[in-house]
């Protein structure tokens, strides 16, 4: 493999990106529009920051990696030599149909496609791929710099070739691969965590406590330096809307549903989109969590 495209230059379609780049892939990044590439291209520059903080990038192998990094809005012109494909558009089920349907007609045969999705299973998405043996679920975690876990899950009709090629440039890449062995609503580590997180919100929903209570509480009596609100927070509150909304769904549970609405109209619709933007439910980039207060 030497050619990855990524689709979606959101939150973890650019640390995708930034990852494969640095680690000497010639990456292509495809989305819709000329403002969101734009955006997109600063996330890149900004991403440089958090390697160079965190992992002793230089400054040479920062601007190596952003060399190596081309955005485009024309998915044929992005596709026309890829050996992968990694899917990060948003965590709705349509959306990634229709794009899969647009993307089958202008990949070579030879390009594998891979979903980056949370909670969407490979088998729902495989048809519209119109390459179903070469497709799976590739699925990085937020930071994906420090927190480099790959989840590799197959659909029933993914070849084996498929699952190894997709296993082994993970790990070129960096990342400590798990293969899922059956496929399952968010692999192993959503698996775990959603629910936590899910706990979290409807306390908040149900005003029984706040969400820094919340957060603060898990903290001291854990010791973890992580959060329910925290990792909303981070993951962002677009995708903690479209990904609540669905577990409220799938799960029938109306508190799910209230969280998730409230996520939308006390914050998405004031332009409080997460970490990524500077507020969430926390203010960023020095988040009150980290301050040695926020525990006493
Ligand atoms: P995001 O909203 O930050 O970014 C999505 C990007 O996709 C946006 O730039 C948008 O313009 C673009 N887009 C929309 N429609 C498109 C299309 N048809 N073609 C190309 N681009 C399109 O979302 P995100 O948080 O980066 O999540 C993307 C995927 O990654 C989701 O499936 C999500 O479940 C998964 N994921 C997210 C996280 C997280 O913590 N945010 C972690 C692991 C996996």
């Amino acid at each position: 493999m030497r050619n990855i495209v990524i689709a979606g230059s959101g939150v973890l379609g650019t640390q995708i990106a930034f990852q494969a780049a640095l680690h000497g892939y010639d990456v292509t990044v495809y989305d819709i529009d000329n403002d969101v590439l734009e955006r997109g291209r600063a996330t890149l520059i900004g991403l440089g920051e958090y390697y160079a903080k965190d992992m002793a990038a230089t400054p040479g192998q920062i601007d190596a990696t952003l060399e190596r990094l081309t955005m485009t809005g024309n998915l044929g012109a992005a596709l026309a030599n890829a050996d992968l494909l990694i899917e990060s558009v948003p965590e709705i089920l349509a959306t990634k149909i229709a794009f899969y349907e647009k993307a089958a007609k202008v990949a070579p045969a030879k390009t594998i496609f891979a979903t980056n999705s949370s909670t969407l299973l490979p088998s729902q998405m495989a048809d519209a791929t119109g390459r179903a043996d070469k497709f799976l679920a590739l699925h990085f975690a937020n930071e994906i710099w420090k927190r480099n876990i790959a989840e590799v899950m197959g659909h029933a009709g993914t070849a084996q070739a498929t699952f190894d090629a997709v296993t082994a440039f993970a790990g070129s890449i960096g990342m400590v691969t798990v293969p899922v062995h059956k496929e399952r609503p968010g692999y192993i580590i959503n698996s775990l965590m959603l629910p936590w997180v899910m706990a979290g919100l409807k306390l908040w929903a149900d005003d029984v406590a706040g969400f820094k209570s919340i957060d603060k509480s898990w903290m001291v009596a854990t010791g973890s330096n992580f959060a329910p609100f925290m990792l909303v927070d981070i993951g962002g509150m677009n995708t903690a809307y479209n990904m609540f909304s669905s577990l409220a769904e799938a799960y029938n549970d109306p508190l799910v549903a209230k969280a998730a609405q409230r996520i939308k109209t006390e914050f998405i619709d004031n332009g409080l989109l997460g970490a990524a933007t500077g507020e969430g439910f926390y203010k960023y980039p020095n988040p009150e969590y980290l301050s040695p207060a926020f525990l006493s």
